[in-house]
């Protein structure tokens, strides 16, 4: 029999109304299993920081770079790249001083690396982590931004060792999390990006502190220290 193409053309329009079952529309990708914050202090740190950067870059993950002021000079590129491939730069005083018992001076190793900061990368109000986390109510008083503590300290300036300091990344840490990390050692840098790759692997996402805050939906606030954004640290 020969085929009739005047019938096919007649019966086209009911095939728009048979609905279609079982082809998903095409969606993005599934919502993560959670969101974890890396942050890396002491930074920057030339090869190692560079490194670092190559790897997030390869994994589309985020993380913030704590910066020391007196390290700025002659690394302002990493410094450029870090927030041109999207992640958080902060404040982590100029010459790494604790904040707890340093009065004035503390005022002005903020003030310092924050007018550095904007002599690079411009903007203002960076975040600040406090060098070992220390800070009084005097330095939450006198802070123009956010303070960021941690809730999971791998200790991997102690530890050394990548395998180590990952799984205590892997095995620790819960969405919402913040990670205590430091570019300066080559173990940390293995590590951020195995834990990266095992967590990945369960659906986790990584990003800065600040779009943590904003996934959890809480407004951050000048001169609170978080340990995460559902959680303050209380200070003296
Ligand atoms: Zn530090």
């Amino acid at each position: 029999m020969k085929p009739k193409p005047w019938l096919y053309l007649m019966l086209l329009p009911l095939l728009a109304l048979i609905p279609v079952r079982g082809t998903a529309i095409p969606t993005t990708a599934a919502e993560p299993t959670g969101y974890i914050a890396l942050t890396f202090d002491d930074s920057p740190n030339g090869a190692l920081t560079e490194r670092l950067l190559d790897g997030l870059k390869e994994r589309g993950a985020h993380a913030t770079f704590f910066i020391i002021g007196e390290q700025i000079e002659g690394q302002e590129s990493l410094l450029r790249r870090m927030a041109e491939e999207g992640h958080q730069v902060g404040n982590h005083t100029y010459t790494h001083r604790r904040l707890d018992n340093s009065g004035a001076v503390g005022t002005q190793e903020l003030t310092r690396t924050e007018t550095a900061l904007r002599e690079v990368l411009g903007g203002s109000g960076y975040w600040v982590r406090p060098p070992w986390g220390f800070a009084s109510a005097e330095t939450l008083r006198e802070a123009d931004a956010p303070l960021i503590y941690w809730t999971l300290d791998t200790e991997d300036w102690r530890v050394l060792n990548a395998d180590r300091v990952a799984q205590s990344i892997i095995d620790g840490a819960c969405s919402g999390d913040i990670v205590l990390l430091h570019d300066s050692y080559a173990s940390s840098v293995d590590a951020a990006l195995r834990a990266i790759d095992a967590l990945s692997a369960k659906g986790y996402a990584f990003v800065t502190v600040e779009e943590l805050f904003e996934r959890m939906c809480v407004e951050p606030e000048v001169g609170c220290l978080y340990c995460r954004p559902d959680e303050l640290r209380p200070v003296q």
